[in-house]
């Protein structure tokens, strides 16, 4: 493996101005597009791992020069594991990344899918019944990702989500209330869903499984999830790795604030 920028050198210095200007421009780019696709997720950490693994390996192979044969015997060991480790162990991030690129041309459609809003206007009523009477809830928002897979985890409902229906779902005395509902096209999916659970602050232990289930699919996918706690009837919303959290504490009514429902507004692609 050749490491030393030689190469690259050579082939730069063959370039016209205009060639090495455009060169740069599209590395940037690539580089620029890699970074944004993996923005606010687990990949971040691990990149800042990764690269610190090759600025290691970089000084390690100099080692060869410096005629260190163990090092080198060792390095060319762990190289192709490597190689091979990093595909699995990156794999959430890759799928999302290639999602992300795949759903990029969307933006290129003719006539772009509109997801009714009514489904949203539904939960937004629902929330503040469910959170009166400390019912936990988490509901999810289908977006580019298809969730098929954690679809057929659940019960396959298929109907309009009206606020009975939501209320009934995440009713404590039912069958379908443990897990989550999935809201696809404005029509609800399926309930009683299991989703990945987060592993993010781990140590954590303010975060319980329903939140960390409603972070996991935000990891995942660009699904949008509300959830309702069961033991303080708290609004929060996961997107693209992050838990916004309601702070408001309102004994009179505990109606989803204007903030938030602006935020869901926004992150809901319409
Ligand atoms: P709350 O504030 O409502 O107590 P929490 O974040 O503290 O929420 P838990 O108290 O652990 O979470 O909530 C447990 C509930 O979370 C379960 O009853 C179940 O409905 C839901 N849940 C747990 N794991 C999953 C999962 N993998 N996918 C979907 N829902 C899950
Ligand atoms: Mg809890």
């Amino acid at each position: 493996m050749n490491f030393s920028f030689d190469f690259i050198s050579a082939q730069l210095a063959q370039l016209t101005e205009w060639q090495a200007i455009l060169d740069v421009f599209l590395v940037t780019i690539v580089i620029f597009i890699g970074l944004k696709l993996i923005q606010g997720t687990r990949a971040v950490q691990m990149l800042r791992g990764f690269l610190i693994v090759a600025a290691v390996l970089y000084v390690a192979f100099s080692s060869v020069s410096l005629q260190l044969p163990a090092l080198s015997w060792l390095i060319q060991q762990v190289l192709p594991v490597l190689f091979f480790a990093i595909p699995v162990i990156f794999q959430p991030e890759l799928q999302r990344a290639l999602e992300q690129l795949g759903g990029a041309s969307r933006y290129l459609r003719l006539f772009q899918r509109k997801q009714p809003n009514h489904a949203l206007e539904s939960v937004i009523t629902a929330s503040r019944r469910l959170s009166d009477r400390r019912h936990g809830a988490l509901i999810v928002f289908e977006q580019d990702t298809g969730l098929q897979e954690y679809v057929d985890t659940g019960v396959k409902i298929n109907g309009e989500p009206s606020p009975d229906l939501l209320l009934t779902i995440f009713n404590k005395n039912t069958e379908l209330h443990d897990g989550a509902i999935i809201i696809r096209n404005g029509q609800l999916t399926a309930a009683a869903c299991v989703l990945p659970l987060s592993a993010a602050n781990v140590s954590d232990r303010q975060i319980g499984l329903r939140h960390r289930a409603a972070l996991g699919i935000s990891e995942v996918s660009d699904a949008v999830s509300v959830v309702i706690s069961e033991e303080t009837g708290r609004f929060a919303i996961t997107h693209n790795g992050k838990l916004v959290k309601e702070n408001r504490h309102d004994p009179q009514g505990r109606e989803m604030s204007e903030q938030l429902k602006q935020l869901l507004e926004a992150l809901l692609k319409t």
